[in-house]
């Protein structure tokens, strides 16, 4: 499998890393024509609305949004979920609008602009998962066929929906796999994708 990740701004050369801990080609993608022979595509944290502008002017925008509508597996951490979102009220921009969720930026206030939790995300089975927040967003709203992964008290941080997945948090930070993992069985259209962990 060979997954690109976009490499405008953000946390690029460890989502690579994850990929390569899991045997799997990360290659950085910063023009239209490198969005070919990809199997999937993750979207880093960084800032959304520097990524968001990037996307256009590197005219990325149109073809991510083109392969997002034929189910194309695409992964979002932080400002990649926010990118990811059809509505995000306070972007500057036109987020990819990928998935059926609205997006709230910077939800955890400037007192607590990072902050580091264990979560509970049944899907990656048990033990639980460390969350590394960073000025992070939460989905306010979901439409039906968005899943939602994990909740931290009443705010959503994490959801799938088709072959997308976005996470508020960077598991990329981390040595923890299991994210990426199911993100790469989902992509696989791996059918024990849900079971794997369990
Ligand atoms: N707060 C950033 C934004 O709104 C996201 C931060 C991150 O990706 N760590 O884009």
């Amino acid at each position: 499998m060979k997954i690109g990740v976009l490499a405008l701004q953000g946390a690029v050369a460890e989502h690579i890393s994850m990929l390569l801990a899991l045997n799997t080609e990360g290659v950085p993608i910063r023009l239209p024509s490198e969005l070919h022979s990809l199997d999937a595509l993750v979207i880093p944290g960084g800032e959304s609305t520097t990524i968001s502008k990037l996307l256009s002017d590197y005219h990325l925008m149109e073809p991510i949004r083109e392969l997002a509508s034929q189910g194309f597996p695409i992964f979002g951490t932080c400002a990649g979920m926010i990118l990811l979102a059809k509505k995000v009220p306070d972007l500057d921009f036109e987020p990819i609008g990928a998935m059926d969720i609205e997006v709230k930026r910077n939800a955890f206030g400037r007192q607590v602009d990072s902050f580091e939790a264990d979560l509970t995300v049944p899907a990656l089975g048990d033990g639980t998962f460390h969350g590394v927040f960073i000025r992070a967003p939460v989905i306010d709203k979901a439409e039906p066929g968005v899943e939602i992964l994990c909740q931290l008290g009443d705010n959503v941080v994490a959801a799938k929906q088709g072959k997308m997945l976005a996470c508020a948090f960077h598991p990329e930070l981390t040595d923890d796999l299991r994210f990426h993992r199911y993100f790469l069985n989902l992509a696989t259209g791996d059918a024990l994708a849900e079971s794997n962990y369990r």
